[in-house]
């Protein structure tokens, strides 16, 4: 089969590999349709993940079962399917108090194993969850909806009246849209790029330019303050725009070894809760119920659908700001 791989550190080739045989209690998914992550190019230049290589990249993806292995249950060949990529020990501390996405010992199909940028991919039926009519290109965005989700769960969204999300790409509009399925109306994206700030409003969403006047104004008014952009300079002034008694949430992947200014007078005297989260914890049947809540138009978050051999480029260019979710698909 072809598949994406990793050769080393910023190494990254279109290779031709075996097709995977389904082990005990595993299930041989066609891929249809597989995302691009941020994660993905941080993977490849050794700032997450083991950089344990070769490996297929690619946790976010979808497609159809269609060999299954022994001891198997519940799960058969023809089904539709997308697929959960994190696998925990169950042993550890974080495992034991429910925390399965920090696990000591967490993996995850696309970081430590053999992940979605391939014809096919051997997913442990526990990984596994069908999705019956629903497109694979939507579905595929079931992990990073997952992902937002978790995130949400850190913050008591119902005591929220507005929230502002700093990066209005493909994962602040996730969290946006899902936000909105948990009644949380008054949202405002900011972000540089003025076909962005379009996008938002296009969605419903109100927008504003970073550095405007418009946005000083709101500071000290808003109840939840996100970032989504995984820049430490935008993190840092996240406490500014929280009300009192506000929460902030460091969503996005800042580099490892970066560090802020918070002034912790600030934290106490105005009650901040400062939270943060990582990876989805067991988020899929959650998100795939968020996803129909929003809608189809929540597919005009991919801009481009492109083959197998056509991701390579993509995963070697990280920031391209005039794409928003990039799907490797096949039919
Ligand atoms: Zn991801
Ligand atoms: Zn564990």
């Amino acid at each position: 089969m072809k598949a994406i791989t990793y050769q080393s550190l910023g190494e990254i080739a279109l290779s031709e590999l075996d097709n995977p045989e389904p082990a005990q209690h595993e299930v041989v998914v066609k891929v249809h349709a597989s995302g691009i992550c941020h994660t993905d190019i941080d993977i490849l230049y050794g700032r997450y993940g083991s950089s344990k290589f070769p490996i297929v990249p690619g946790h976010e993806y979808a497609g159809e079962i269609v060999s299954v292995g022994k001891g198997v249950t519940n799960l058969s060949e023809g089904q539709r399917v997308v697929v959960d990529p994190n696998f925990h020990c169950g042993d550890c501390r974080s495992c034991k108090k429910g925390l399965t996405n920090l696990c000591d010992k967490l993996g995850a199909y696309g970081v430590t194993q053999h992940g979605g940028f391939a014809e096919f991919s051997a997913v442990h039926q526990d990984n596994i969850f069908p999705i019956s009519d629903m497109p694979y290109g939507i579905a595929a965005l079931a992990e990073p909806v997952g992902c937002v989700l978790n995130g949400l769960d850190a913050i008591d969204t119902d005591a929220c009246e507005n929230a502002m999300i700093f990066g209005a790409g493909p994962i602040g509009m996730l969290m946006a849209l899902s936000l909105r399925t948990k009644g949380v109306n008054d949202i405002t994206m900011v972000d540089l790029n003025d076909s962005r700030l379009e996008l938002a409003e296009s969605f419903g969403l109100k927008a504003i330019a970073a550095a405007s006047d418009d946005l000083t104004s709101t500071e000290k008014s808003v109840d939840l303050v996100a970032d989504a952009t995984g820049v430490p300079q935008v993190a840092e002034k996240l406490i500014n725009y929280a009300a009192n008694g506000g929460n902030v949430l460091f969503f996005g992947v800042c580099p490892p070894g970066e560090t802020i200014a918070v002034s912790p007078h600030d934290v106490f005297r105005r009650q901040i809760r400062l939270a943060g989260t990582h990876s989805l914890n067991h988020n899929i049947p959650e998100a795939i119920n968020a996803i129909e809540a929003i809608g189809p138009e929540i597919e005009r978050l991919v801009s481009h659908r492109v083959e197998l051999n056509e991701i390579k480029a993509f995963l070697e260019k990280s920031n391209q700001s005039n794409s928003l979710k990039v799907h490797a698909v096949t039919t």
